[in-house]
């Protein structure tokens, strides 16, 4: 049986042992050490925060043109939304010259539809959300509330279908199922196969017992011998999207870009492709397995082309797939003397500098190994979580390692990070826009590792993150003054206490 026979998709935790909770080192980690995290039981005695399941795939689906976000839960629930628009409109300006807000709505649930059930109140809201913006599609986002008093949005789902225009995708984003944040990617890609790739749920073809019967691939689309699918995410601005079509389009390949900002309609292309190609392992497992197994559409899901080796040996495996070795062997030759060439003039600014990084497990692995290449000594990684797709960067970055450093595989936590950089003290520190507040309250400077706007990726990606912590490191001022200005909520008794004390089952030594 595959996972999408199911209503929603099992937790990370029991399919890939993924884990939130270790403190170790890259050595320990990577090369001969080796030593999965989960001799750690994936817990903190203390913690101060999680991530919520409906900020990745809000983050995704708000991205989905055509597309209404239905949210049942509470209030509260999916207010990320608000920060997430701005991608959504500046997303859809650089692709289609259009600025225009994601639409998304809530049945806020309230105390007397905890006691009565809130499947009412999501009928009305899903026939008045039809009927006020005629969407091609409206995704049904539970969050916990739904949940816990066991309101079934499946089965409202199925028998209001009939009655609206819009395909209706429920997502299964019930926040207290699972701590690792990343099912979501799993709960959106889920919904995405089960109501738009497959025809029992487009048509209501050979349908059986509820929405899990039947349930059959298209027939009779032909293949698309030379497209490939590129897996984006909706950290991956446009300005990347290009530089990856760029190198794909100069092997005499089709792009078809998705799922982030594809239209819902033409989402079925993805299943005729020839190759599906990750950007995130983290981010397609779950999905480029079952395209395969499905539709037969082979997959690359190893790389991340963040970096100068990294995009080498993305853009070679794709390649080899299509008998274009020795093209791809040109291009790189081409493209890494043009960039070596360029990045001469940082070299001496980076060369010894420190750096700490801090993102989802694969970016910021494959962002260390970059800041290797310019010169950095990487001298401590953040992890959002564990899982066994990232243990080939843990093993490059174990084999160039100058010495051994703390990984920290934390959902969050910035006591733990607050702690590791007082006794690290990195001249820089790479992270996510909203998780940079605590390395700058020390005086650190800053970068962030995600945005939209700017370039990562790929051989440009690698330059223009070059030239911009040029800058950040040439004029670090603005955050040495919040330093001067500011005390950070900790004590010196936390200071002075091993930064992964609050593990259960403590791992590494190195800090
Ligand atoms: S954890 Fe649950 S209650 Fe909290 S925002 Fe997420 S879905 Fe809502």
């Amino acid at each position: 049986m595959s996972y999408m026979d199911l209503k929603s998709p099992p937790r990370r935790e029991e399919r890939l042992k993924a884990c939130i909770a270790h403190g170790g080192s890259v050595c320990d980690l990577g090369g001969k050490g080796k030593k999965s995290c989960l001799v750690d039981d994936g817990e903190r005695g203390f913690t101060q925060g999680s991530i919520c399941l409906l900020l990745p795939a809000l983050a995704m689906l708000n991205t989905l043109p055509d597309n209404v976000v239905l949210m049942h839960s509470a209030i509260g629930c999916g207010t990320c939304t608000h920060s997430q628009n701005a991608n959504v409109r500046f997303g859809g300006n650089v692709r289609w010259g259009k600025v225009k807000d994601g639409v998304w709505l809530s049945t806020a649930l309230n105390e007397t539809d905890v006691i009565s059930g809130g499947e009412e109140k999501l009928e009305q809201a899903i026939i008045e959300a039809d009927e006020r913006y005629h969407p091609f599609s409206i995704s049904v986002v539970s969050g916990c509330v739904p949940g816990i008093i066991g309101d079934d949005i499946d089965t409202v789902v199925k028998q209001l279908q009939p009655r609206v225009k819009a395909k209706l995708l429920p997502v299964h984003c019930e926040g207290f199922k699972t701590k690792i944040w990343a099912t979501a990617y799993d709960a959106v890609y889920h919904s995405i196969g089960r109501t738009l790739l497959e025809r029992s749920r487009v048509d209501g073809a050979e349908e059986g017992e509820g929405v899990d019967a039947g349930m059959v691939p298209y027939a009779g689309l032909e293949r698309l011998p030379r497209t490939v699918n590129l897996m984006n995410v909706s950290s991956m601005g446009r300005v990347d999207e290009l530089e990856l079509t760029r190198l794909l389009t100069a092997l005499g390949l089709e792009v078809n870009v998705f799922p982030v900002f594809a239209h819902p309609e033409g989402m079925v292309k993805a299943t005729q492709a020839a190759l599906s190609v990750s950007t995130c392992p983290t981010h397609d497992d779950y999905f480029l397995t079952y395209l395969e197994e499905r539709f037969g559409v082979p997959y690359l899901l190893k790389h991340m082309p963040i970096g100068i080796e990294n995009s080498g040996l993305w853009l070679r495996d794709v390649a080899r797939q299509f008998g274009a070795e020795e093209e791809v062997a040109a291009i790189i030759r081409k493209e890494e003397a043009e960039l070596q060439e360029a990045l001469a003039e940082f070299r001496p600014l980076f060369t010894g500098k420190t750096v700490f990084v801090s993102a989802g497990e694969f970016r910021a692995l494959a962002t260390a190994r970059l800041l290797e290449e310019l010169g950095f000594r990487v001298v401590g990684i953040r992890s959002f979580h564990h899982d066994e797709f990232a243990q080939g960067e843990y093993d490059k970055l174990a084999a160039t390692a100058q010495e051994d450093y703390p990984i920290d595989i934390a959902n969050v936590q910035p006591f733990e990070e607050v702690n590791l950089l007082k006794r690290i003290k990195p001249d820089l520190f790479l992270g996510h826009a909203n998780g940079n507040a605590t390395a700058a309250k020390l005086g650190i400077a800053t970068h962030v590792i995600y945005n939209t706007g700017l370039a990562y990726i790929g051989y440009r990606g690698a330059y223009d993150l070059a030239r911009r912590l040029a800058r950040q490191l040439k004029n670090p001022t603005y955050n040495r003054r919040l330093a001067e200005n500011l005390t950070l909520p900790y004590t010196d008794e936390w200071y002075g206490s091993h930064p992964f004390s609050y593990i259960n089952s403590r791992g590494g030594t190195t800090v």
